[in-house]
């Protein structure tokens, strides 16, 4: 999907001028993009003397659950072995404090 990062854009019509399936537009002197019109051909992109024409790539609800997923179970690894750490260190301290 072709996106406007509006706060890039300096309204200059370039995309608009070039767009050959008239997808783009300026509206209140920044560039608006129908999306039902883009056939993501990305001349756009080329010729946009800002970069503020980008294209991201739709992620599915399935794909970003699973990214989810595996963030949470790592953070939650990260949780465990930070507790074991604290554990083996409050256990060596009270061993040191008996010995002497
Ligand atoms: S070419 Fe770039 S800067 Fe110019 S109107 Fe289009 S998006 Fe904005
Ligand atoms: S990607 Fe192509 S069709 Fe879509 S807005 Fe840009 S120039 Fe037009």
């Amino acid at each position: 999907m072709i996106k406007i990062q509006v706060e890039l854009c300096i309204g200059c019509g370039r995309c608009a001028e070039s767009c050959p399936r008239q997808a783009m537009s300026i509206v209140d002197g920044l560039a608006q993009i129908n999306q039902r019109l883009c056939n993501q051909c990305r001349l756009c992109l080329e010729l946009c003397p800002r970069d503020a024409i980008v294209e991201i790539a739709p992620v599915s609800k399935e794909e970003l659950a699973l990214t989810f997923g595996s963030l949470k179970q790592s953070a939650h690894d990260l949780i465990e072995r930070i507790e074991k750490l604290k554990q083996r260190s409050h256990f060596k301290k009270e061993n040191i404090n008996e010995l002497s």
